[in-house]
């Protein structure tokens, strides 16, 4: 089960993913946190990257998809993947339908967590004063919205074409999106079920 958990900045991607992990033992793939952990460590990627993150931009696909196809390799044969804040553009969608085709796999399901703009602004300011992020202040936030606007919601369509695109009220209770969550994960897994199931009956006439 590979699975995209979309949305604005701070819809509640990464805390749903993080769950996601604990109950169903799949895999988190978070652009956000591995950007952020290499600004930690310092490496010549951080540095490269901190400027343009603090100011709420997009990097570039190319170094977004190498970060995620370097964790698909690293975790082959886990039980399926979560992708957080990623893909973020059209490109990147592109380039992770061929990633994961490459790896005998595909992208099961993108659920959209759909958050009033008012709601986020407030989660922006709550998770600043706990977490301090520098790219969570009024002008970042700007950008990083109009961003999301202009180049990652156009990857809706795109994935209702395909037919894997879920939407989730975003603005309940942490354990309420989650239930949504799950109800789309399960019914998604019921149906995947009951298609191999007409498979082989098809096969054998049962
Ligand atoms: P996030 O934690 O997902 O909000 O990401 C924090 C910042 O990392 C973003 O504002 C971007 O600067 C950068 N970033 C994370 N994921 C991506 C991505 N898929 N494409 C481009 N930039 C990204």
């Amino acid at each position: 089960m590979n699975l995209i958990l979309f949305g604005p900045p701070a819809a509640g991607k990464g805390t749903q993913a993080k769950r996601l992990v604990a109950e169903r033992g799949l895999i988190q793939l978070s652009t956000g946190d591995m950007l952020r952990a290499a600004r930690k460590s310092g490496t010549e990627l951080g540095l490269k990257v901190a400027g343009i993150m603090d100011r709420g931009d997009l990097v570039s696909d190319d170094i977004v998809i190498a970060l995620i196809e370097e964790q698909l390799d690293m975790n082959k044969g886990a039980a399926g993947f979560i992708f957080d804040g990623f893909p973020r553009t059209v490109p990147q969608a592109e380039a992770l339908d061929t990633a994961l085709a490459a790896r005998d796999m595909h992208v099961d399901s993108v659920i959209r967590l759909k958050v009033d703009d008012e709601a986020l602004v407030a989660r922006i300011v709550k998770r600043f004063q706990d977490e301090g992020r520098k790219d969570d202040n009024p002008e970042s936030f700007k950008i990083r919205l109009g961003n999301y606007n202009k180049q990652t919601a156009p990857l809706l369509p795109f994935y209702s074409a395909q037919g894997k695109l879920a939407e989730v009220d975003g603005m309940a209770d942490i354990e309420t999106v989650a239930a949504s969550i799950a109800h789309v994960l399960d019914r998604q897994g019921g149906q995947n079920q009951a298609g191999k199931k007409s498979f082989w009956a098809r096969l054998f006439g049962g």
